[in-house]
């Protein structure tokens, strides 16, 4: 899947093959139009984080993974860029949480949500996870969304106590935590909406929170919520890394 021109030693290789995923996903039509806007988005505050996991990110992955471990219906949204971008350890993820995955996307067409859907149940194959793949038929609306981007499955994201969605719009997060859901998000903006609004927000990279998750689902024993989670200092760290970074240059 990954057969890049790069080096794995090249100094920028992890960038040069998230872009790449990008490329091939924009070949098969599961990407919107502005999906390279967001990514450049990324990528900017990235860079100010020096493209390293935090203490910060690591702490909100923990709880993030805790949430979702302890949740009684956890769901995780995928869009375009997300299924591009990490599908297999979406995959791997759902497969630890034994909970479904739901293709949510911002600008639904058939056509798109059937490049998306495909490409997850090849991955699905590939790895040989046994995993619920939600979103070719939508039976329901999230409240206080217009539009095709409120379609979601009743017994998905509808039902869903805790969900991940990683790099969500800051309205159809607003819209989440409104229905009264714990909302797990990973952007690398700690400004934006979305980051804000969560329940607990992972500043990183996709790739790198989901590995940070992944591997702690093989090495902590045992999961435990924080309760004295503090969402806004974690999210000010984020921030206070990425100015201290400003500061060294
Ligand atoms: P909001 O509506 O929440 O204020 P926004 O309008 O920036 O945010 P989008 O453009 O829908 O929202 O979301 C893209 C977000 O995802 C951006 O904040 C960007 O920083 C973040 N992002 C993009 N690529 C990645 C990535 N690979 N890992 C983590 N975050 C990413």
């Amino acid at each position: 899947m990954d057969d890049i021109a790069a080096d794995p030693s090249h100094p920028r290789y992890a960038s040069l093959l998230m872009r790449h995923r990008l490329e091939v996903a924009a070949e098969r039509g599961m990407l919107a139009g502005s999906a390279m806007i967001a990514h450049g988005r990324g990528e900017a505050f990235d860079y100010l984080l020096g493209e390293r996991t935090t203490e910060s990110a690591r702490l909100a992955s923990l709880q993030a993974l805790a949430c979702l471990h302890h949740a009684t219906r956890p769901v995780l949204s995928v869009n375009g860029n997300v299924a591009a971008l990490a599908s297999d350890a979406m995959l791997r993820l759902a497969a630890f949480l034994s909970c479904p995955l739901e293709v949510n996307i911002f600008y639904r067409t058939p056509e798109r949500m059937e490049a998306i859907l495909s490409f997850l149940d090849e991955r699905k194959a590939v790895l040989g996870l046994d995993v619920e793949i939600l979103g070719h038929a939508p039976d329901a609306t999230i409240p206080g969304l217009k539009g095709p981007r409120a379609a979601c499955h009743s017994d998905g994201i509808l039902a869903s106590d805790v969900i991940l969605v990683p790099l969500e719009d800051g309205d159809r997060c607003e819209a989440l935590v409104n229905m009264g859901k714990t909302v797990v998000v990973i952007d690398l903006n700690p400004l934006s909406r979305s980051a804000k609004l969560a329940s607990v927000t992972i500043v990183d990279e996709l790739s790198r929170a989901l590995d940070t998750m992944l591997e702690a689902s093989e090495t902590v024993k045992r999961l435990r919520i924080d309760p004295s989670y503090d969402h806004h200092a974690v999210l000010n760290a984020a921030l206070q890394e990425m100015l201290n970074a400003l500061e060294e240059d």
